[in-house]
């Protein structure tokens, strides 16, 4: 038994049929993750997420992107510069005959998004996000350090 907790510590190889991927998602979720759809640009509550924490894998929970490298690339879905070290696998996409980079969970596999060459600094990529294929988990700040605006 491992009980690791750690960031980007997630075991490898989340492996489920697929009927049992299509009962715990939302339609919305299996269609983003399983199927490699697209979300609408604009529809993710997540692209104004600006509280601290963690982007989660929203199929199997893994760590994926810490909210300090998330910006706005203006593009109607939620955009980091950086994932966490492992926590995301890469392939090449020839759909509508473009040459993309697809970006999955390294974990269950499940499709996040695509990552394109001109994002900002420091690491100058544009990890482009479906909002379906995360979970935000804001950090709880600790009771000394609350503070009211
Ligand atoms: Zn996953």
């Amino acid at each position: 038994m491992q009980s690791k907790d750690h960031s980007g510590a997630a075991p490898y190889g989340v492996e489920k049929p697929d009927a049992e991927w299509q009962r715990e998602l939302t339609p919305e979720q299996y269609r983003v993750l399983r199927a490699h759809g697209t979300e609408r640009a604009g529809t993710s509550p997540l692209n104004s997420e600006h509280r601290a924490g963690m982007f989660r894998c929203a199929g199997c929970g893994q760590p994926l992107f810490k909210s300090n490298t998330k910006f706005d690339s203006g593009t109607g879905w939620p955009s980091f510069y950086e994932p966490l070290a492992g926590a995301v696998g890469t392939s090449k996409d020839g759909a509508l005959g473009m040459q993309r980079t697809e970006v999955h969970c390294s974990a269950c596999r499940g499709h996040l998004g695509h990552v394109f060459p001109d994002g900002p600094k420091p690491t100058g990529e544009r990890y482009c996000m479906n909002g379906a294929a995360l979970k935000f988990e804001p950090v709880s700040a600790p009771p000394t350090a609350a503070k009211k605006e």
